[in-house]
């Protein structure tokens, strides 16, 4: 076995790498720079930890949050390896204490703050020790791109810079947006790296959105079908997290609290609560999370839709990060939209900034609630809609989100439609969706009298559409820009340029609809499988109990050696220790999760623990390995059923190809970039049938037509715009990175737009 694979196995417990994990490492190990780009739960850490423990020198892990330290330093060392962390939560005598460890060269892993990287104290250590290698972990901080800029992460190259010999760097994000990747590689300057970019896919989560009239209601309930497991629920308001808390405190659930008006002292015992197991639920504002290592949440609710889909992503990230199935249910409602675009208008963080830069940070943080608000409404696999988001291309049938399990047929929604618009029009434009939701809907309310919409001509005539379907045509109108709402709180529904075609009549509305579910077998199952399920895994009734000993036995532990449980074992190694039931040393370290050192540490007591359970059972041979092995296979089983749905749910789309509606709808514009281009002959495509345009496809033939020039600056290959690329159309803009280093932006012009859309037109299917 290769040195890796034994640090693997000795120190963490698993038998084999995941995706991504080995090629950074050997990246490493050959002395090369490396950016790991993977997603939240992905298992980044240890593509450093275990070249670490390898080289020859110390690793120095920038990090940038205390919580984060030390929840990978109790990790370490509970798995044996020496790692201390240097920051601001150590009294003075505990750093130089610590620093002083770290001189003698106790620790082959240093996690540090990067506001420590130019205090005298650290350097005189740092100039004089071997440093093997800078890993800066969540390296998108370097970003003012990203969601969670920190300036002090500049900081980073000044240091590297002053060290003796420069070390290996190695950086790693999850997120994936290209602005932060460039910026991160310029800004770290890293040096021909080894860039890994695992898929963003979280297949094991499952995605949902609902808009629960009574979302409060939907909560408990979901709430209550889940007990036992433990999960985050996200309000957008500190207000609300104070509301929903409450409620249900008072409902009897298990729950605790954060946000970033409560004391520091609070939050801090609120979050060891969720992370020692103490409580079962969190609700919490987007301040709760980052540096939240806690492996088995089970559930992500969004109680309100956030601001982007970065945003979400991140914290549905934190969903069942040790990779057993999740869910991540969405409740979304109108109101959201308004409240964040509150929060845009009113941005403190901007205040800085000077007009046209606000300008555009808030038009780009429009852009980002317009996407987020559309993953609410599209009837599309809701995974692929993410994926699409981050640049990915994944198949258009995931099988495991709402939209992929529901049916859809196209139906014909033009009356609707009409008596929608009717009804603004008529009331001259003044109320918001409810209003004229319950007018057409003909509900007899107090509102509705007194605003005397009962006297309204449309009152009442779509008396026989549920007002579920009127909502929903409702937001189809909206999506598709035959009527608006307006952005201040009042959000009140206003006539656009394309509502006369409804009134006229000469617009057919058709529309993407659920059909009435058939339940196939998979969701059943998935149901049953839920309930009651460790881990994702259906134990037999002798497992529950052992799990339940087994847990008991891992609270006790961990309460006596100050860390929270799953730091001891996982959900996931419990598990298995109830499947395998190891009787012996040999038997229990083949367990996931289980490596020598945690066998020293607790093997015995774990095995004693198991000998006595099956000592109670009546024979213990027959149900053991066997037995437990049906449950995997039925669903096994299950999953093979899915393929036909499949089929007949989703044609399959056909590659891009330009057609003479789509050339003729096309609006060239004096300048653009080639990504609003693409972006915008994507939006006039037929989505349901075509896939979409690829910016890589246009940027690979314009390089081949000889438009640009490969130039080799900072160790990695940029376009620079020559002579034939300013003939055909492109202008190139100069600018300057924060690092300094000067990179160009692409204008297409008119004359470039136009060969553009010649080029796909003389290439179309079919010609
Ligand atoms: P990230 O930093 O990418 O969000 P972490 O490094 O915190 O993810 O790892 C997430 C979880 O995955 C941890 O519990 C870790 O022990 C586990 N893990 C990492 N690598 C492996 C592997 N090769 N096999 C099994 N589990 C792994
Ligand atoms: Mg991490
Ligand atoms: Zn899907």
């Amino acid at each position: 076995m290769d040195k890796k694979h034994e640090i693997l196995k000795k120190f963490f417990g698993y038998d084999s790498f995941r995706q991504g994990q080995e090629s950074l490492i050997d990246g490493i190990l050959s002395g090369r720079d490396v950016f790991g780009i993977m997603p939240t739960g992905s298992g980044k850490s240890l593509c450093f930890q275990i070249p670490a423990l390898i080289m020859d020198g110390i690793t120095l892990v920038i990090s940038p949050l205390i919580s984060l330290m030390k929840d990978q330093v109790a990790t370490l060392n509970q798995a044996g390896i020496h790692a201390a962390y240097l920051n601001s939560s150590l009294t003075a005598a505990q750093y130089f204490k610590a620093l002083n460890f770290a001189k003698q060269g106790r620790y082959p892993i240093i996690y540090v703050a990067p506001e420590r990287l130019e205090t005298d104290g650290f350097l005189d250590f740092a100039l004089n020790a071997k440093i093997a290698m800078v890993a800066v972990d969540e390296a998108h901080c370097v970003s003012q791109w990203g969601q969670d800029f920190r300036p002090s992460y500049l900081k980073i190259v000044e240091f590297i810079k002053r060290l003796p010999k420069r070390p290996i760097v190695s950086a790693f994000t999850a997120t994936a947006t290209k602005e932060v990747r460039e910026d991160i590689i310029d800004i770290l300057m890293l040096q021909e790296p080894v860039v890994t970019t695992t898929g963003y896919d979280r297949p094991n989560l499952y995605l949902g959105v609902q808009a629960p009239k009574d979302k409060y209601g939907a909560l408990k309930n979901f709430v209550s079908t889940h007990q036992g497991q433990c999960g985050i629920v996200y309000c957008l308001t500190r207000k609300l997290v104070e509301e929903v808390s409450d409620r249900l405190r008072e409902d009897g659930v298990s729950v605790t609290r954060y946000h970033a008006g409560l004391s520091d002292g609070e939050r801090r015992q609120n979050q060891d609560d969720f992370i020692y197991d103490r409580c079962q639920v969190m609700v919490a504002t987007n301040a709760f999370g980052m540096g939240i290592d806690k492996s088995n949440v089970r559930f992500v609710i969004h109680y309100n839709m956030p601001k982007s889909i970065e945003a979400f992503y991140q914290e549905i990230g934190r969903c069942s990060r040790d990779q057993e199935p999740g869910e991540c249910i969405l409740f979304y409602s109108g109101q959201d939209v308004v409240t964040n675009q509150r929060f845009i208008d009113n941005n403190q963080d901007n205040q800085e900034l000077d007009s046209l830069t606000r300008q555009i940070v808030q038009e780009r943080d429009r852009e980002r609630l317009r996407k987020m608000t559309f993953y609410c409404f599209t009837n599309e696999c809701l995974r692929d809609y993410i994926l699409r988001y981050f640049g990915e291309y994944g198949s258009n049938y995931c099988g495991n989100c709402q939209n992929c399990n529901t049916q859809f047929e196209e139906t014909d929604v033009t009356e609707i439609a009409k008596g929608l618009v009717g009804c603004v029009s008529s009331s001259r434009q003044r109320y918001g969706v409810n209003v004229i939701i319950d007018t057409v809907h003909g509900a007899n309310t107090t509102k509705i009298r007194q605003y005397r919409m009962d006297e309204n001509p449309f009152y009442g005539t779509l008396r026989e559409v549920p007002v579920f379907r009127l909502r929903q045509v409702m937001n189809h109108m909206m999506l598709k820009n035959y009527l608006s709402v307006t952005n201040d709180e009042y959000a009140i529904v206003k006539l656009t340029g394309l509502s006369g075609q409804i009134t006229e009549g000469s617009q057919i509305v058709m529309m993407k609809m659920a059909k009435e579910q058939e339940r196939t077998g998979r969701e059943n199952s998935g149901k049953k499988a839920k309930k009651g399920s460790k881990a994702g895994v259906q134990l037999s009734q002798e497992g529950e109990k052992l799990f339940e000993k087994l847990r008991v036995l891992r609270a006790d532990i961990a309460r006596g050696e100050g860390v929270p449980p799953y730091i001891v074992f996982s959900d996931k190694t419990l598990v298995s220790m109830c499947i395998i039931k190891p009787q012996s040393k040999v038997q229990m370290l083949s367990v996931s999760g289980i490596g020598e050192f945690k066998f020293e540490k607790y093997g015995e007591r774990f095995l004693a623990c198991v000998k006595e359970a099956v000592g109670e059972e009546e024979s213990p041979e027959e149900l053991s390995f066997e037995e437990d092995r049906l449950f995997f296979m039925d669903d096994d089983r299950e999953e093979i059923d899915i393929e036909p749905v499949k089929a007949m749910v989703r044609p399959a789309k056909t590659e891009f190809f330009m057609t003479e509606e789509l050339m003729e709808q096309i609006h060239y514009s004096e300048r653009t970039s080639l990504s609003d281009f693409v972006g915008q002959i994507n939006d006039l495509r037929d989505d349901f049938s075509m896939k979409r345009l690829t910016i890589k496809s246009v940027e690979d033939w314009l390089t081949q037509k000889g438009c640009f020039d490969i130039k080799v600056l900072n160790g990695r290959p940029r376009k620079q715009i020559n002579e034939k690329g300013r003939a055909f159309g492109i202008e190139a803009e100069k600018k300057i990175s924060m690092s300094g280093n000067e990179y160009e932006v692409f204008f297409y012009g008119k004359d470039a737009q136009t060969k553009i859309v010649k080029w796909l037109w003389d290439n179309r299917k079919g010609k």
